[in-house]
């Protein structure tokens, strides 16, 4: 008797959670596939998707339907970080917490930063890289378990020895090893085959490779070729075979057009891009994922001392502040503009800063909303389904205070969440 009593209120409350719609009004509503800013409009959301979108403000008869009053507010898809690193956060202590830290330490860490990414109005990011443990925050937000974007992880980044992702880069002799492709460290085209099947095995959704030296690694140089083309291309036709793409992190010019040449959907960085490799980009359809937040907070953090250890001081004073510069230069050449950030190099929840970032040097406003969403999206393959409000879309959608093509900055201090249909932030 109980137990049906039980049942037939589990089914009850069921239905009324199940049918209940959210009516969002939303005062300017962007459109990111016209770049138009539309005006008065009810977005209606019921599960997980948008199923209706009406002009005016529209009120349901129904009791259990839910207002939201964005009618002061502009409502835009949810954000899309194409860059940033949820496993950790740079300080002064990150070289020795390699040491110290074991994978339950990571992962309580990396809930807080996937939390505080999605607060900011990010509903997916692609993770470019960490030791794995990524994987595990991946499957533990989709499962409803913890609070957190959208996530499509490389997993652990590929480099070569000695390259800007070997993990064991700048340890004493006796804690070097001789990692390889397990570990991610490929020194030839079997190496690199083997290295992205074993991503696949461990559940990574796409590739990043190190196609350069880094600011951030122990290491000499920030900017060197290190990989050849042919091991490039074994990589990114390795993982074609799995449905994945390939991001190639790049600062200098010579392993960019390599990466290029061996066939990268994106390259992360770009500092040193040349007039040539920006020609390059466009003929072989390669996003350009710029992180100028990255190279300014690296530049800044540089010139605090002990904040770095020596080696990557110079580095950091040398490449970070020229992203924003090529930035602007390749998006007035037409380079393919995807928007990511390197959050995790600096603050997670900081990613909305890129904006100002962008518009500083002649993006419009509206464009650069456009690449955190529609382009987004569509290096993803998942413009059926994130970077824009339309009817049969997931429901990711988010507000700010301000019409952002009068105040970007407004893109920083996000007021409104709602991934899949929850509500995370009002
Ligand atoms: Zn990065």
């Amino acid at each position: 008797m109980k137990k049906s009593i039980i049942f037939i209120a589990f089914v009850f409350i069921s239905i009324s959670i199940f049918s209940q719609k959210t009516y969002l009004h939303c005062g300017k509503l962007i459109d990111t596939h016209s770049g138009k800013i539309l005006n008065d409009r009810t977005v209606i959301v019921e599960k997980t998707k948008i199923v209706d979108i009406q002009k005016g403000f529209i009120f349901s008869d129904d009791v259990n339907d839910v207002i939201i009053d964005l009618k002061a507010k502009t409502v835009m898809p949810g954000l899309i970080d194409m860059h940033v690193h949820l496993e950790m956060e740079f300080g002064p202590t990150i070289y020795l917490d390699e040491f110290t830290d074991n994978d339950a330490d990571i992962a309580y860490n990396s809930v807080k930063y996937a939390e505080q990414t999605l607060m900011a109005g990010f509903t997916t990011v692609r993770d470019l890289g960490g030791s794995g443990v990524n994987v595990s925050l991946r499957n533990a937000v989709n499962s409803g378990k913890i609070v957190g974007p959208r996530i499509l992880t490389a997993e652990k980044s590929l480099a070569t020895t000695g390259g800007h992702a070997d993990p064991t880069n700048g340890y004493r002799k006796d804690f070097l090893g001789d990692p390889g492709p397990k570990e991610g460290v490929v020194n030839s085209v079997e190496d690199a085959k083997k290295a992205v099947r074993q991503r696949y095995k461990n559940g990574a959704d796409l590739i990043k490779i190190t196609a350069t030296g880094g600011v951030l690694s122990v290491a000499k140089s920030g900017q060197n070729p290190q990989f050849t083309v042919e091991e490039i291309k074994a990589i990114t036709e390795t993982a074609n075979d799995y449905g994945m793409h390939v991001a190639a992190h790049a600062h200098g010019d010579e392993g960019m057009r390599r990466a290029i040449l061996g066939g990268v959907k994106t390259i992360e960085h770009g500092t040193l891009m040349s007039d040539e490799t920006m020609e390059l980009m466009k003929k072989y359809d390669v996003y350009y994922v710029p992180t100028i937040t990255a190279g300014k907070e690296v530049s800044d953090k540089a010139k605090i001392n002990g904040f770095y250890p020596e080696i990557i001081v110079p580095k950091a004073l040398e490449i970070g502040p020229k992203i924003q510069t090529t930035f602007g230069k390749a998006y007035k050449k037409g380079v393919g503009i995807a928007f990511g950030t390197d959050a995790g190099v600096f603050e997670h929840g900081k990613n909305g800063k890129e904006f100002g970032y962008m518009v500083e040097v002649g993006m419009p406003a509206i464009e650069t909303i456009k690449s955190a969403t529609t382009t987004n999206a569509m290096i993803l393959k998942m413009s059926n389904e994130i970077g824009i409000i339309e009817i049969g879309k997931l429901a990711d959608i988010i507000a700010v205070d301000d019409n952002p093509t009068e105040n970007i900055h407004t893109m920083e201090n996000v007021i409104f969440v709602m991934k899949d249909g929850k509500v995370y932030k009002q």
